[in-house]
């Protein structure tokens, strides 16, 4: 009897030893990612990282108002360390109601310039989305075009496709258009643009790139990294239509062109804050910045970095220096006024 024991004793033993892998006194480093981002725009970063610092990560990813939700309802016992977000507007929020802490890192200061981050802290920009006017080749001649503003003019009555006001871009553009213009003036363009709609809102940016391509519209509002990636898609279908389209950087000659941040912070009471913290470094390093803007077709957040062919093409751009959290701030009213305007 004792000796079955004892024996039980070493199977428990070895059978533990196999389970966790190694011993006890190197322990397993992780960090556990909410990414609004999807999985196959962030992965090769992550695993960068990993093999960089050993630091295991942990994806989760999904759509970010459903991230937010799980975290708030998970509460103290999230297993969450960081939550990466698409938009400023998602990362305020996030911020609000308390799901986020404040972080002090030399590094992501000295990185990140101070627009792209929250001043105490609280969440950090890692690319920059630009929402300029796009155009179709040929059709329109951009020197018609000027501000977001005069697409409100009635000469563009049929003219414009632009996604629902359900999406947080246009929520966001919006917010800017408040803050810059005020409510009533911005509650008026919103009428004037609605009254130019081509079609009801209806699909992502890429398909009011593609309707503008094929003939629905002439003008289209979407996310550059959109026409990036249709410029450089695998489909020649997706690349023929973008090749019709040229980007007009509006509002060059007062506030600038409307971008907003893809982001993260790090969540209160995270179990591995540190590494979510070196996480944040290396996602602002040169490595990661050249990827956003090679792989993914967006603007770096950090100054002089090469952003390859496509973006080049764009052309170099005035970006609106707007407080990001001021997007966050003015969004419930945004959504409003879209809504009293008809802005489907
Ligand atoms: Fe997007």
């Amino acid at each position: 009897m004792r000796n079955a024991r004892a024996l039980l004793g070493v199977w428990l033993a070895l059978t533990m030893f196999i389970a966790t892998g190694c011993s006890s006194d190197e322990p397993h480093q992780e960090v556990n990612l909410y990414s609004a981002r999807i999985e196959s725009l962030i992965k090769p970063l992550l695993d960068q990282f990993t093999e960089q610092t050993g630091i295991q990560v942990n994806l989760v990813t999904g759509n970010a108002d459903e991230l937010l939700q799980r975290l708030q309802s998970e509460g103290r016992n999230t297993p969450a360390d960081m939550l990466l977000t698409t938009d400023a507007g998602r990362l305020h929020r996030a911020m609000e109601v308390g799901l986020l802490q404040p972080i002090d890192s030399a590094v992501l200061v000295e990185q990140i310039p101070a627009s792209y981050r929250h001043s105490d802290g609280y969440w950090f920009g890692l690319s920059l989305r630009a929402r300029p006017i796009m155009y179709v080749k040929g059709k329109i001649d951009p020197l018609e075009l000027s501000t977001y503003e005069a697409l409100a003019d009635p000469r563009w009555k049929n003219s414009i496709c632009v996604r629902s006001s359900s999406n947080i871009y246009n929520q966001s553009l919006t917010a800017s258009m408040i803050a810059a213009n005020g409510e009533e003036a911005t509650e008026q363009w919103a009428k004037g643009l609605v009254a130019n709609f081509a079609r009801s809102p209806q699909g992502g940016d890429r398909d009011q790139i593609s309707a503008a391509a094929a003939g629905q519209c002439d003008i289209a509002i979407a996310n550059t990294y959109y026409l990036a990636g249709m410029l450089t898609s695998n489909d020649p279908q997706q690349r023929e239509a973008a090749e019709k389209i040229a980007v007009f950087w509006p509002n060059q000659d007062d506030r600038g062109t409307h971008i907003n941040v893809s982001g993260a912070g790090v969540i209160n009471n995270a179990k591995n804050a540190e590494n979510a913290i070196k996480l944040l470094e290396f996602l602002s390093s040169e490595t990661a910045q050249q990827w956003y803007a090679e792989a993914n077709g967006e603007y770096p957040v950090v100054a002089n970095i090469a952003k390859g062919e496509v973006l080049e093409q764009f052309g170099e751009f005035r970006a609106d220096p707007l407080d990001m959290k001021i997007l966050g701030e003015l969004n419930a009213d945004a959504l409003r006024l879209m809504d009293r305007a008809g802005w489907q």
